[in-house]
């Protein structure tokens, strides 16, 4: 995508509006507008000026060239008259006025006809001999009637008729200019007169311009109105023209073609000149507005280019800092664009796939894209889901979210959700799986479960649900480790899996607790076939690390339909035929039946019942006496609690313990035998032990120190005469908080005994690292001691390990004097058991103290 920079010359405040620019320009078209019409102005009076002077001049050539036909046309009248035989020999060689004017040579009509005002003849000595004024002969001398000095005039004329010409010119006569001729009077072409030696006689005619005459020479030469000046001088405006030989000034009334031309041109002039303020005015007007417009455009305009330059880098950032890329595809859903973080996040080259068709690159589990697009991109959000393989070729998964662009195509984003969806994926699984064992778990095996059920399993083709419990794996995990205890389970959950048929369900809802779907089983034998097989599978030894680990399992199994129908009922049956299944001894299975359910149902009532039993004095302790073997002397007893329950009888602590431990009632109850049996113990001689019993999950709770130390400050019973017996789980679980609490006890003064000793793992160890003060052979080993020997190798070796490590040594479940007697020869300490003593009430374990004998 091409970058737009940002040129500061073109920001909003460096342009000049368009308003002033307009306005300048406006102002200046104005100026100039005007500066024509000045130049036309003046150009037009200059030109009317031109005009006028030029008329004046032409009227002035005018006028002098129609005095100069005036002058001609005198001049060769005179010529006429002059180089004339007769005159010459009639006027100048003698004046013969009778021929001159009397016979009308010379006479009047020269002045009637041809308008000359003055005739004179002067004589060679200068003397004017002839003279007809207006016609009328008369006697005047032509320069008294001319008032100007005639002699260069006469001297002119006479050398002007050498070549035949006369001399004409212009004078003034009475006050008015008037056209002068004279000639020299000659013989001219007359051979029968002969020329005079000497200067010959001039005839002069002088023409008068009186006023018509004047006027109408000029208007014949197109001069209007020619006049003589008056004295006082012309008035400027008036043409005039002074004329030759000083004969005066004429003036003429001037046509003015300048004026003319103004008179005609200014108002145009003017008209056009308004027309074009008036538009100029107008276009000012429009161009103003149009300015203001474009100037508040091209604000917004570079207000809008302002703001798409931001957006255009607001546009570039967030596609260059988003973890998405954008994309453009083309009506034909080719890409035409794609931002630079395609490269980055798919690995491909996004230069190679524009043009590419959107097909060809994604993929989407609702079919082509194409037909995708068509049907769901108008819509708002459209998003649709797509595969497609990156640069390295791995499957990617991204989300496209589509927006049409009317006509052109479609764009969008697409966010890369491949690590989002792998991680959906495998919530999902593990929401359906068991972390550990790849199993599925309780509620992926529900759902199987249902839809099995959904698909209604008949009598003939039963659902076969079995609820499977691991015996003895609680002591793997706690013995060999966590690690052990995981192994095993992955070695089982593989066992389970090869026993089944490809679309049974194996799953893990517990920690050793796995659940069966197996359909297909045709009869109860078949199944018990199953079971079988799956116990024998599940004994076969583990090997983890160089330990071998035997178990074993209890299955309980139900079935649909006919134990039940629904899927929570079928669970709930197998799990009660599975404790039926670990209370008959484990290593079984057992099938559901009714009446389980009623015992199930006993067990709930038991646990009610329990929690009234304490307050309600239900409880009391029976005491089973110890002795030394040696000498058979009475050393202690052991406190076992029984409970007189109101309806039931009398119940043995096997029955309501359990119970007690699962629901935590265990710590009251417990607490009510330690003071019971520490009360009962402080009325005895100081010599009597009295043994209570603890249970595992009590001695974790804690606060079990500071229990023990209450009750023996409650009941003041010597420390030393308390013993706690505790079995090898204790110290299963946590063994520094084992130790701690153990060390806290015997810091009160009090005495651990290990009970039930050799059914454990590693009590030998145990009995290294804990501080106990004695052990119990647990009556397992006791009951196998026969007459002839049995297990006294054993118990001999615990004996020998129990003063090894300065252990009192008691044995359990002394039923018979041969054990007895076995027992002492293997010189165990004391033993206890129904041969000795069965439990009995305080009242008789105080009469058998009282009565021991030493
Ligand atoms: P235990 O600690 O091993 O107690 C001895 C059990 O063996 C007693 O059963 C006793 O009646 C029985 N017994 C004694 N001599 C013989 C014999 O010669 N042959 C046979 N077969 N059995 C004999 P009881 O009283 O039913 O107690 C069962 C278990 O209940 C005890 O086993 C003990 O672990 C637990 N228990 C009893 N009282 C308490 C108590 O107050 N607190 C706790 N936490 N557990 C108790
Ligand atoms: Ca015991
Ligand atoms: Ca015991």
């Amino acid at each position: 995508m091409e970058k737009l920079k940002v040129d500061p010359k073109s920001s909003p405040e460096g342009k000049v509006s368009n308003l002033s620019t307009a306005r300048a320009y406006l102002l200046a078209c104005s100026l100039l507008l005007l500066a024509m019409f000045l130049l036309v102005g003046v150009l037009l009076v200059s030109i009317a000026d031109h005009l006028n002077h030029d008329a004046g001049e032409h009227s002035r050539i005018d006028i002098e060239n129609a005095l100069l036909s005036v002058e001609r046309v005198a001049g060769s009248t005179v010529k006429d008259y002059a180089f004339w035989g007769d005159a010459y020999v009639h006027l100048h060689q003698q004046v013969d006025v009778d021929w001159a004017f009397g016979r009308q040579n010379l006479g009047s009509t020269l002045f009637a006809d041809l308008g000359f005002e003055g005739v004179f003849v002067v004589d060679p000595t200068g003397r004017t001999v002839y003279s007809v004024i207006d016609g009328q002969l008369q006697t005047v001398a032509v320069q008294d009637w001319l008032h100007i000095p005639i002699e260069p005039l006469l001297a002119q004329a006479r050398e002007a008729a050498v070549n035949s010409q006369s001399v004409s010119r212009l004078v003034q006569a009475d006050g008015a200019p008037a056209v002068l001729a004279a000639a020299a009077l000659t013989p001219g072409t007359d051979p029968s007169v002969k020329a005079d030696s000497g200067p010959a006689s001039v005839l002069i005619f002088i023409a008068k311009l009186a006023p018509q005459r004047l006027a109408a020479l000029g208007a014949d030469f197109g001069v209007q109105g020619l006049r003589v000046a008056p004295p006082g001088g012309t008035a400027a405006d008036v043409p005039s023209l002074r004329l030759r030989d000083n004969a005066g000034v004429v003036q003429w009334d001037s046509d003015d073609p300048g004026h003319q031309l103004l008179v005609l041109v200014v108002p145009l002039v003017t008209v056009a000149g308004l027309i074009f303020a008036l538009m100029a005015w107008v276009i000012q007007r429009r161009s103003t507005a149009a300015a203001r417009i474009m100037d508040s455009n091209y604000a917004t305009l570079q207000a809008s280019r302002a703001a798409l330059l931001v957006s255009e880098a607001r546009f570039r950032d967030v596609a260059e800092a988003a973890s998405d890329w954008i994309w453009e595809v083309d009506s034909q859903l080719r890409f035409t664009y794609l931002s630079e973080r395609f490269d980055v996040i798919t690995g491909l080259k996004g230069a190679n796939c524009l043009g590419l068709a959107a097909d060809d690159l994604l993929a989407s589990d609702q079919g082509l894209l194409s037909n995708w697009f068509k049907d769901h991109a108008h819509r708002p959000n459209a998003i649709v889901q797509c595969n497609y393989l990156s640069g390295d070729g791995e499957p990617r998964i991204c989300r496209l979210s589509v927006r049409e662009i009317p006509g052109q195509g479609y764009r969008g984003t697409a966010s890369d959700i491949t690590e989002e969806v792998q991680a959906r994926r495998r919530i999902e699984y593990l929401s359906q799986h068991d972390a550990l064992t790849g199993l599925a778990n309780r509620s992926r095996m529900q759902e199987f479960l249902e839809g099995k059920l959904k698909a209604v399993p008949t009598l003939e083709q039963p659902l076969v649900m079995l609820s499977i419990d691991l015996d003895r794996f609680k002591p793997v995990n706690d013995l060999l480790g966590h690690a052990a205890g995981d192994d095993v389970l992955n070695q089982v959950s593989r066992r389970l899996q090869g026993c089944l048929r490809g679309d049974d369900l194996v799953a893990r809802i517990g920690g050793d607790e796995f659940m069966l779907v197996v359909a297909g089983m045709s009869s109860p034998l078949e199944v018990e076939g199953l079971c079988r097989r799956l116990i024998d599978f599940i004994e076969q030894p583990f090997y983890i690390t160089e330990h071998e680990v035997f178990i074993s399992a209890s299955i309980g199994i139900a079935m649909a339909p006919a134990d039940a129908t629904l899927a929570e009922e079928l669970l709930r049956y197998a799990d009660i035929a599975l404790y039926e299944a670990k209370e008959s001894g484990r290593n079984t299975w057992r099938f559901y039946a009714g009446d389980m359910n009623a015992r199930i149902i006993e067990r709930r009532q038991l646990e009610a019942d329990l929690r009234h039993a304490i307050k309600n004095g239900e409880l009391r302790l029976d005491f089973q006496p110890r002795y030394r073997i040696e000498g058979k002397r009475l050393a202690g007893a052991e406190a076992l609690v029984r409970w007189e329950h109101p309806r039931r009888g009398l119940l043995g602590p096997d029955v309501f313990i359990p119970i007690a431990e699962e629901t935590g009632l265990i710590l009251p109850l417990s607490n009510w035998v330690l003071h019971a049996a520490c009360q009962e113990a402080a009325g005895w001689p100081d010599d009597v032990m009295i043994s209570v019993n603890l249970s595992s999950t009590e001695f974790q709770r804690g606060h079990l120190v500071a229990r023990v130390k209450a009750v023996l400050v409650e009941t003041g019973l010597n420390p030393a005469r308390l013993e706690l017996e505790l079995t090898e789980s204790v110290m299963l679980n946590d063994e520094k908080v084992a130790l701690d609490t153990m060390q806290g006890l015997k810091a009160l003064g009090v005495r651990l005994l290990m009970d039930d000793f050799g059914t454990g793992y590693s009590s030998l160890s145990y009995l290294r690292s804990f501080p106990f003060d004695g052990l119990k052979i647990d009556r397992s080993f006791v009951g196998g001691l026969t007459a002839s020997g049995g297990d006294q190798s054993i118990i001999q070796a615990i004996v020998g390990l129990g003063r090894a490590l300065s252990l009192t040594v008691t044995a359990e479940g002394v039923e018979t004097l041969d054990q007895l007697k076995a027992l002492k020869d293997v010189q165990c300490d004391e033993a206890q058991g129904f041969y000795l003593s069965v439990p009995v009430n305080a009242q008789a374990i105080s009469a058998l103290i009282t009565g021991r004998t030493d």
